[in-house]
Order: structure tokens, then sequence, then C-alpha cells
């Protein structure tokens, strides 16, 4: 194997050369890589810049989802996300909900947490004396980076330090709580702990001559259990009565509450529940230039804070009343980031009306029930794969390289046929040979 050296230096041409010799790539494929580039090269710089070694851009569509009802105001939610049924799902849910009395939500905490891990050879107990001796100081001395984000009525709110692990002797952290305002906050909180970081290890330094401190780490944690945000939909049940031929209203809450308590008890179906929640919230946050992967290793550390994984909705059912509950923690900003950089990410939150980090943490958790609320309706029901498959048919149209008059023919076909992707092969290859016979 070939190590190459110094490919980020290489102009775009050059690594489009490598590429085609290495990859052994297609004419067709060099051909989409390049078709794929912005028109107007100034956008194109933007989008080139944001990441290392960009050879092209990867299309993702922005779809809509209007008629989200959020605590009285009426909201049309711009959504990023490649699997064909999650913007009507949402459509389909917020519809619904607009006309039972919407999304009621509210935000239970914006608390961010960093972390400056440490290990540290002499007396616990005098280390914590220091430290509380010398607070003030350590907060003093990284106030040229929180002074602005405290105008905003941010910063540090509290610094503690804690062992680590009872496995680790000798281990530390200082637990640092952060409110960072409009901001996610993880470039903000880093700087920050760096910076305690190393005014941590000169504070004992300076006043302990009987041990050291090393730094380990120091870092932002995702894990913000204490940025939360909460969501429900609430009505009486029936609602629900045109919801199936097979159910009563009744009938579709309780069957609705139990697939609810399946995803509570059982991590199989609750991994696959949540997934529904995130269908919906990645999209926002997609949308919106939000980190997705902080967001979803955060909601799933969260589902299973309780010792084993779970379900992040839960269902309240008495007296003929059905409350349908997300509680999640959220951490995404509506500044910096990718936020004012990405031209989509800016037309989203024109879209959403330009709302605060914690607007956004709203409107993205009522898209997460949303989704949640359509899939179990579907499971319970229908089942997924009608609407799914009824969604997906292009997709399998296209990969089958159908022409018009085959999709069209095709479509009027399945619209009431069980659709798998065989059947879908096997009916186009004999209107194919059919038409080869005429
Ligand atoms: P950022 O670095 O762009 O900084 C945001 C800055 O905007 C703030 O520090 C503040 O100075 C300024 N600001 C202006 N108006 C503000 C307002 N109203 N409220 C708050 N701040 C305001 O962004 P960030 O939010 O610090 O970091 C987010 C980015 O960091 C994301 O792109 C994320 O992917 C990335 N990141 C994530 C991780 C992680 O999650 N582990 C680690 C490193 C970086």
């Amino acid at each position: 194997m070939l190590i190459i050296n110094g490919f980020s230096k290489f102009p775009r041409s050059e690594k489009l050369n490598w590429l085609k010799e290495h990859a052994n790539l297609s004419l067709q494929t060099m051909e989409i890589l390049d078709s794929h580039l912005h028109g107007d090269e100034a956008v194109q710089e933007i989008y080139g810049d944001l990441s290392e070694n960009t050879i092209s851009n990867h299309y993702l569509p922005l779809g809509l989802a209007p008629n989200f009802l959020i605590n009285g105001d009426l909201l049309t939610l711009p959504m990023v996300i490649e699997e064909s049924s999650v913007v009507a799902a949402a459509s389909h849910a917020a519809k619904f909900w607009a006309m039972h009395g919407g999304f009621q939500t509210s935000v239970l905490g914006t608390t961010k947490v960093g972390q400056v891990h440490f290990t540290w050879s002499g007396d616990p107990e005098t280390l914590q004396n220091v430290f509380k001796q010398n607070m003030e100081l350590l907060l003093k001395s990284v106030s040229p980076l929180t002074g602005r984000m405290e105008k905003r009525g941010g910063g540090i709110e509290s610094m503690q330090i804690h062992p680590t692990h009872r496995q680790l002797p000798g281990h530390y952290h200082l637990f640092v709580r952060f409110k960072t305002a409009d901001a996610m906050g993880a470039n903000f909180i880093n700087s920050v702990l760096e910076s305690l970081a190393s005014q941590l290890s000169q504070m004992v330094e300076n006043n302990v001559s009987e041990g050291r401190v090393e730094i380990m780490m120091a870092i932002l944690s995702n894990y913000t259990p204490e940025s939360l945000v909460q969501c429900y939909v609430e009505a009486k049940t029936d609602v629900f009565r045109n919801m199936s031929p097979d159910l009563s209203a009744d009938q579709f809450a309780r069957k609705f509450q139990q697939a609810v308590d399946i995803a509570t008890h059982d991590p199989y179906r609750a991994v696959t529940h949540n997934k529904g929640i995130f269908n919906g919230m990645d999209a926002l946050v997609l949308a919106t230039g939000n980190d997705f992967r902080a967001v979803e290793a955060c909601g799933h550390a969260y589902a299973s804070r309780n010792g084993s994984y779970s379900s992040l909705s839960r269902i309240d059912l008495s007296d003929g009343s059905f409350r349908f509950t997300l509680e999640v923690p959220l951490a995404v900003g509506t500044v910096g980031g990718l936020t004012g950089v990405h031209p989509m990410a800016r037309a989203s939150l024109e879209i959403l009306g330009n709302p605060s980090a914690e607007l956004l943490m709203q409107i993205t958790a009522a898209a997460g029930l949303a989704n949640n609320f359509s899939a179990i309706r579907s499971l319970i029901t229908t089942g997924i794969q009608q609407g799914h498959m009824k969604m997906h048919l292009g997709n399998m149209l296209r990969q089958l390289k159908a022409s018009k008059e085959e999709t069209s023919l095709a479509t009027q076909y399945f619209a009431k046929r069980t659709l798998s992707y065989s059947d879908l092969s096997s009916y186009l290859e004999s209107i194919r040979t059919q038409n080869q016979r005429e």
C-alpha cells in the first residue's frame, strides 16, 4: 500500500487525478463530481472550506413540514433528511395535532458541561481546600473569555473538583457547568476549559509543595442532561375515532400506550422507537447546521440514564385523556458553528423566524414527537411498510432506471399492492418484455 503525503495541500484537480488513478473512477463519476459543484464560485468556496480535502458537494434534500402549532404559534419546519417518509410523517402528525391543540413545549434547563481531567498525586483534601480558596482567582483568570458571554446571560455557572472513578485512583476532574446563550457552545467551552486547565496546575503548584497535578485533557462533555426540553401533545381520546377502521378511539389510545410501554421496557424496541424520534430531530438539526453527532450521542446516553436503554417518550392515559410527552436533552445553537456560515442553515433559520437557541430546542423536540407519533400510529394500524414503501417507490424506480412511462405504470400497479424491490423489478421486466414483443 502506498501512503500519500501532503494530500491536503494538493489543489482539487490533483486530488481528482489521484482519485481517478487509485479508485479507478469512470468518466461518468468524474463528471458527477464536477456537476455537483455550486455554480457560484463564492458559494462553492464556502462549502469547500467547511471541511478538509473537499472535492465536491453531497446533496441532501431540504423539505418543508408545515402546520406545526407550537405553543400557539404556527410554524413551517425546514427538514433535511434522506429517508423518504420522514417529512411526510412529520407533516401528517403536525396537521393532526394542529387541529387538537398543538404541541406544548418548555425548556427545563440550558446548562452545558465541561471537564478538565487530571491526575493528582497528593492528599485529596488538600487539593479540595486549595481549589476552594482559589476558585475566585481561577474564575477571574478566564474572565477575558467569559466576560462577553456573561453579558449575554451566560458564562460559568459552577465549578467543582470530583474524583473521577474509584477504578481510577488519583484521577480527578474539574466539573464546570456553563450557560452559552444562543450558541451550542462547544468551542467556547473548550477554550475556557483549556485556559482553566493551565491555571489549575499553576494554582496547585503555587500553593502545595507535596503532590503534582498532571493535566490529561480539557474538553466539553456532550452529555448535557441539564440542557433539557419537554414537549407534549394532549387530547381526549375521542380525537382518535378515525385513526383506523379496525380500532375504536379508546382501543387506538390503549394500543398506542402499549406500544410506548414496550419501548420503555425492551431495549431492542426502544432503540428503533428513539431512532424514529431522531428522524424528526436530526432533520431539524441538520437543516439548521447544528451538530447531529452531539445531539444523538447525548440523547441516547439520556435514554440509558436509569441503567437500561429506554424510550425517550412516555404516555399518560387516564379518564379518557391522552398525553404523549418527549423529554430530551439538546445542545443546539442559532449562532456560531455552521449556523451563520452555511447558506442553507441560514435559510432554514430564517424559515423558522430566526429563533433563539431555546426556541430551536423546542421546535426540534416537536419534530421528534411528531415523527414518533406518526411511526407508532402506522405500526399499530396499517404497519410501517405501507406508507414507507409508497414513499420509497421513487427511489427504487430510479435505481431500476425506470422510464417516465414505466414509472407511471408501476405507481398505478403498486398503489394497492404490497411493494417489494423484487416484485417491482419483476414487474418492470414483464412490461419491458411485453414492449419488446409488440
Ligand atoms: P463558535 O465557536 O462559532 O462560537 C460561538 C460564539 O458566538 C460564542 O463563543 C460567542 O462569542 C459568539 N456569540 C455571538 N452572539 C452570541 C449569542 N447571542 N449567544 C451566544 N454566543 C454568541 O460556536 P460554538 O457554539 O462555541 O461551537 C459549536 C461548534 O463547535 C459546532 O460547529 C460543533 O460541531 C463544534 N464542535 C463540537 C464539539 C463537540 O460537540 N464535542 C467539539 C468541538 C467543536
